[in-house]
């Protein structure tokens, strides 16, 4: 089977970037009717928390990254790394070095003196009078001559010559298993076809290759993902602002926004922005993906977000609103349905963070009227359009927007006022605020008697 994997290290929470990893990762698998592999790489035991590891799966969860297979864990597969690092020393494709810091430093400063790269220069390479209790390190014997191609999916062809290359650690003195090792053994392991990663690894790739071909295993296809960058054309990082998935829930975008925003993010269709999840499967392909680092544009995020508070099912996005409503401390049980709110706000916010904000009169009441407001539009008071629309709203017999539309265009009429005069103080009295959806929906979603109630604290 075609299979994938996100191989994370959890030592934070899961950034945008790897969440665009994960993406393409997973909806190649899904194209290809394959598996997903989530593999937890917390071999640098320091770094590696359990808080990392849950925020990620948290991140995948709430964007809805299924994995068939995992988490796998390379902690718990130390023993089956020294069993290769075994391997390769009984097959003669890695030796022990003995060499200490010093001699390393050495090598590079002469490296550097004649201006040529800083390389190992093999010298454990062949011997084997080593010195009794003395720490050494496991390195890979790398081929010397002839190069490694990489027929990268998006990058296309790499051609990397083995003199660039040298002999890599593959275990460090206390016998851990180095970063590379690690990850050709699972690859290898788990049967992986495709490495969908960052191209921050591009230059790990011939070295993992070379074990690869060393231990006789088969030869994954590769595709380098080319970074996101942040507005200033600068690695995408935490002064661009919000990099953590579940920020931007916080901060109030749709899991489904985030999503098709990430995927157009470095892959292109056509000049198709809007992508249903069954699309992006169908659509997707490797070959798609852009060569060049994409920029990060907040504002084309929040066209995204705004286009699927608006598409979606209100009674779905309701769901994700209530969330924002429970964060804000606004208690929703008494009130009009979350799905009504998204009906008349969708279109008048950025997110579903400001929904909620700009929703609350619809669940408090407030104390206050919007300062501006409430100066240009009640006070001195609209004393008479006030008692007058109150008198005919109080006598409606439906509660309904449409009778309240005729109650305020009548008081409007009686007393030979723009529509505005009577509309504005009522919006401010009945809701705190100068602007709400139009104003008999919203008044039809607040019980009657809260609306007169709050005139009357107008009127006061
Ligand atoms: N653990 C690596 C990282 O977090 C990824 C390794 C890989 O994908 O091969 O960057």
């Amino acid at each position: 089977t075609l299979t994938t994997r996100f191989a994370p290290s959890p030592t934070g929470y899961l950034h945008v970037g790897g969440a665009r990893t994960a993406l393409y990762s997973w909806l190649y698998a899904k194209k290809n009717g394959g598996d997903f592999i989530l593999r937890i790489e917390d071999t640098d035991l320091e770094r590696s928390t359990q808080e990392s590891v849950d925020a990620i799966m948290d991140g995948m969860n709430w964007l809805n990254l299924e994995w068939t297979q995992g988490p796998f864990y390379q902690t718990k597969r130390f023993d089956r790394y020294k069993e290769v690092i075994a391997q390769l020393i009984e097959s003669g494709n890695a030796y022990r070095c003995y060499c200490t810091p010093e001699e390393v430093e050495t090598m590079r400063e002469e490296a550097r003196a004649k201006g040529e790269k800083e390389k190992y220069n093999g010298m454990w390479r062949e011997r084997t009078d080593w010195p009794e209790d003395k720490p050494f390190v496991i390195r890979f014997k790398n081929p010397l001559d002839g190069d490694v191609v990489i027929s990268d999916q998006v990058k296309g062809e790499i051609v990397i010559s083995n003199q660039e290359l040298d002999d890599l650690i593959i275990a460090r003195s206390d016998g851990s298993p180095t970063y590379n090792l690690t990850v050709v053994v699972d690859d290898w392991d788990m049967g992986v076809t495709h490495v969908v990663r960052g191209d921050d690894h591009v230059n790990n790739t011939p070295r993992q290759i070379n074990i690869l071909k060393a231990l006789g295993a088969p030869l994954p296809e590769y595709a380098h993902i080319p970074m996101i960058l942040g507005d200033d054309g600068k690695r995408l990082s935490k002064r661009h602002g919000a990099v953590s998935v579940m920020q931007y829930r916080d901060d109030g975008y749709l899991p489904e926004a985030l999503l098709n925003y990430l995927v157009r993010l470095g892959w292109s269709h056509g000049d198709q922005e809007i992508f249903s999840r069954d699309e992006m499967i169908e659509l997707f392909d490797l070959t798609g993906c852009n060569r060049a680092p994409s920029a990060f544009n907040t504002d084309k995020l929040i066209w995204v977000n705004q286009h699927y508070m608006k598409t979606l099912a209100p009674e779905y996005v309701a769901e994700h609103l209530a969330w924002h409503m429970q964060d804000q401390g606004i208690d929703t049980e008494t009130g009009p349905a979350l799905a009504d709110i998204v009906k008349v706000q969708a279109d008048r916010v950025k997110t579903l963070k400001e929904m909620a904000s700009i929703s609350s009169y619809f669940y408090q009441d407030f104390t206050e009227f919007d300062e501006k407001a409430a100066k240009k539009h009640l006070r001195p008071v609209a004393q008479q359009p006030l008692e007058v629309v109150k008198a005919k709203l109080t006598a409606l017999e439906n509660w309904v927007a449409e009778d309240i539309h005729s109650a305020i265009n009548a008081t409007a009429e009686e007393l030979e006022l723009g529509m505005g005069k009577v509309g504005m103080p009522l919006r401010v009295a009945a809701t705190g605020a100068g602007n709400s959806p139009s104003l008999d929906v919203t008044l039809e979603l607040l019980p009657r008697e809260k609306v007169i109630a709050r005139i009357d604290m107008a009127l006061a």
